[in-house]
């Protein structure tokens, strides 16, 4: 295991921080994991004794302070505005993605950070792609801004390892399901979405049309690739900023009979909105061989035993 003295996380209150934030300490210690976010509160999931800052990342001198008073020696940066938000404000999008990404790339060839982490996703795919298995090298032509961003902050990953040797890692997150925090405004948000309402009210309505298939993942997985890949040695990399990684995928209406399975009298409906056309620019699903080649990525989850994981955990949470 690598052995990082301390990890400062961004955007450390969000649907992945939050998780991650937990997994870390558990890992190196909580006093070892600093966690900061734009936000005032810190949920009591991370418990009392948590180290939480706040910090805007366009902020270049707190986010220095920072790095140099607890000796950052890797950054996770998940601080962004996400895929739907994005779409309402495409050049507050473009701002807080790439100068925070800019502000992290800087502040960590000065201060020697030994390893940055920046998720891209699959919308840095668009126009031109094939709907199933695609590739680590397919065209990146995305139609939102938010795509575009992640397709300027995988290429920025490169950039920045071979002209300054900063070890930068980043990996395609396909959408993310979980029962903790909830999602900041993304395009697959319904897959985490339908399950509160299933429990809650039995009937939900899909802003993703039936039929559209998309590439998901439970957050166990995605925390366990994340770490994965942090701790590979680099010398094992083939990618920077781009490892395309898969799970499982669905359409509105199979993880709907999936979630009828446990909740029988469970309903959904259609309501397609402005996120629909996101969705369908992008594939149906994923080939994540490179990863698997590279550093030996598998998931654990499929989409029953991630569906019956999260029933039980919701239920429990909403009880
Ligand atoms: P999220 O929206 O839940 O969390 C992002 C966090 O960043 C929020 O807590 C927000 O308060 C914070 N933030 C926003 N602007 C900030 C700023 N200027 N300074 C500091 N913090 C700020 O997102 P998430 O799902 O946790 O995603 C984390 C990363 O993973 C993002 O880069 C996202 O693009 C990427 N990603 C997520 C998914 C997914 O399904 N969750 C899929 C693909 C990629």
């Amino acid at each position: 295991m690598v052995n990082y003295k301390k990890i400062l996380v961004t955007g450390g209150l969000g649907q992945i921080g939050s998780e991650l934030s937990l997994e870390l300490q558990k890992r190196y210690g909580i006093e070892n994991v600093v966690i900061t976010d734009i936000k005032n509160e810190i949920p009591e999931v991370l418990g009392q004794n948590s180290i939480y800052l706040k910090l805007d990342v366009l902020d270049y001198e707190k986010l220095t302070e920072i790095i140099k008073k607890y000796e950052i020696d890797a950054i996770f940066h998940l601080a962004a505005i996400f895929s739907g938000r994005g779409e309402e404000d495409p050049f507050n999008c473009w701002n807080v993605n790439m100068n925070g990404n800019i502000n992290i790339f800087k502040a960590a060839i000065e201060y020697k950070v030994k390893r940055v982490f920046i998720p891209s996703s699959m919308a840095v795919w668009g126009i031109g792609i094939p709907k199933e298995n695609v590739s680590q090298d397919s065209v990146l032509r995305p139609t939102s801004m938010y795509g575009v961003t992640k397709v300027a902050g995988e290429r920025l990953c490169e950039y920045m390892f071979h002209k300054y040797n900063l070890d930068c890692r980043g990996l395609r997150y396909p959408g993310i399901i979980s029962s903790e925090a909830l999602p900041g405004g993304g395009t697959t948000d319904y897959a985490v979405e339908i399950f509160y309402e299933a429990i809650k009210h039995k009937k939900y309505t899909s802003y993703i049309d039936k039929g559209t298939k998309l590439p998901m993942m439970y957050m166990p997985d995605c925390i366990k690739a994340t770490i994965m890949l942090m701790e590979t040695d680099v010398e094992k990399l083939t990618c920077h900023g781009d490892y395309n990684i898969a799970a499982f995928s669905f359409t509105p209406e199979e993880i709907a009979d999936e979630i009828k399975k446990l909740i029988p009298d469970f309903e959904i409906d259609y309501k397609p909105d402005f996120r629909q056309k996101i969705a369908e620019s992008w594939p149906a699903s994923i080939d994540d061989s490179v990863a698997r080649r590279d550093w030996g990525w598998s998931p654990d989850y499929d989409i029953t035993t991630m569906t019956k994981d999260m029933i039980e955990k919701l239920s429990k949470k909403l009880k």
